[in-house]
């Protein structure tokens, strides 16, 4: 399952909560997911169609539990879509009046006549639970989100503009700026801050998910400082490499210059060995003294030895003037 049908997943397993929260849910569904149609006669109908079953079993229990409502819930399969399947709730006559009510879309006066207000909903969203319900049934309508393991991306897509102020401004009161761009004629609200995200599924209630999420965000974090450290021992190894070239080199010219006997005896050791091991570092030369020596003594004698093959080069570039003095 993708990262986003798991979010949705959970949030469709949340318990249902308060009342206002049951109902700023099925409003939201509404807006991404809901439609009138009419029968004549006055008689509409409400329907609610979704692409996942796990949405559709909490629309269904929502109405229930809310509003003592039993849709009845089909499903089509689109041939043209790879089989993908589309679950459909319909909502009979006089539950469909009920519901509308509850979504302030018709009035019922004190006659008990029916007043027709408006086709999209309206609902108060005062409190803070009731945002979050809001908030989490817009991204299981119409939201998705890219697996944190490639990107960071959050988005709700709906071509309802009102909705769209709605949704930025609920996501902004919470601190969450969003930014929007047109896509095939839906507009898109989403964030991309991998922060912002973490606390977007947060407000929703998708505890699982931010732990999911931060899971991801430290491994990527940890791959990042683990490239760092072997790029890090790459470049430490080529100066190693780089030195011990050097050493050696040098370590060969005194040989030829002046013998290594004419080195004291901790002396010649190191340069033999050297000599012997010309790929390995300074700790793993000490290792193969008996006993072995420590980093700092081997590299106290390779001091000693450089400077000794230093002088000598030293001399070498001054000899000519010598041998010159020297000429009858
Ligand atoms: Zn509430």
């Amino acid at each position: 399952m993708s990262f986003s049908l798991n979010v949705k997943d959970e949030l469709c397993r949340l318990p249902l909560g308060k009342n206002c929260c049951m109902l700023s849910e099925l409003t939201a569904l509404y807006r991404t997911s809901g439609s009138l149609s009419f029968h004549g006669m006055g008689r509409v109908q409400v329907q609610y169609r979704v692409e996942n079953a796990a949405l559709a079993r909490r629309i269904f229990r929502l109405l229930r539990a809310r509003l003592g409502i039993t849709p009845r819930l089909h499903y089509v399969q689109h041939a043209r879509l790879g089989g993908q399947r589309t679950c459909v709730l319909n909502v009979g006559d006089e539950d469909s009046q009920r519901l509308m009510l509850a979504l302030h879309m018709i009035e019922q006066d004190e006659d008990g006549s029916i007043r027709y207000r408006r086709t999209t909903v309206r609902h108060p969203m005062t409190r803070q639970c009731c945002r979050r319900a809001y908030l989490r049934a817009a991204f299981l309508g119409a939201g998705t989100m890219s697996s944190p393991d490639k990107d960071y991306h959050f988005e709700m897509s709906t071509t309802d503009q009102s909705l769209v102020k709605e949704l930025s401004r609920l996501l902004e009161k919470c601190d969450l700026p969003v930014n929007t761009y047109v896509r095939k004629g839906q507009t898109v609200v989403y964030l991309k801050g991998a922060q912002q995200i973490s606390d977007t599924l947060a407000l929703m209630g998708a505890a699982n998910s931010v732990f999911a999420m931060e899971d991801i965000r430290i491994r990527k974090q940890a791959r990042g400082a683990a490239n760092r450290a072997i790029n890090c021992d790459e470049h430490n190894f080529e100066r190693m490499l780089n030195a011990a070239d050097a050493q050696v080199q040098g370590i060969r010219r005194f040989v030829i210059e002046k013998g290594l006997r004419s080195l004291p005896p901790a002396l010649q050791e190191i340069a033999q060995k050297r000599l012997d091991n010309t790929d390995l570092s300074l700790t793993e030369l000490g290792q193969l003294f008996e006993p072995p020596l420590s980093k700092s003594a081997v590299n106290h004698r390779m001091r000693r030895l450089m400077d000794i093959i230093r002088k000598m080069e030293a001399e070498a570039v001054q000899a000519p003037t010598d041998v010159q003095e020297d000429l009858p």
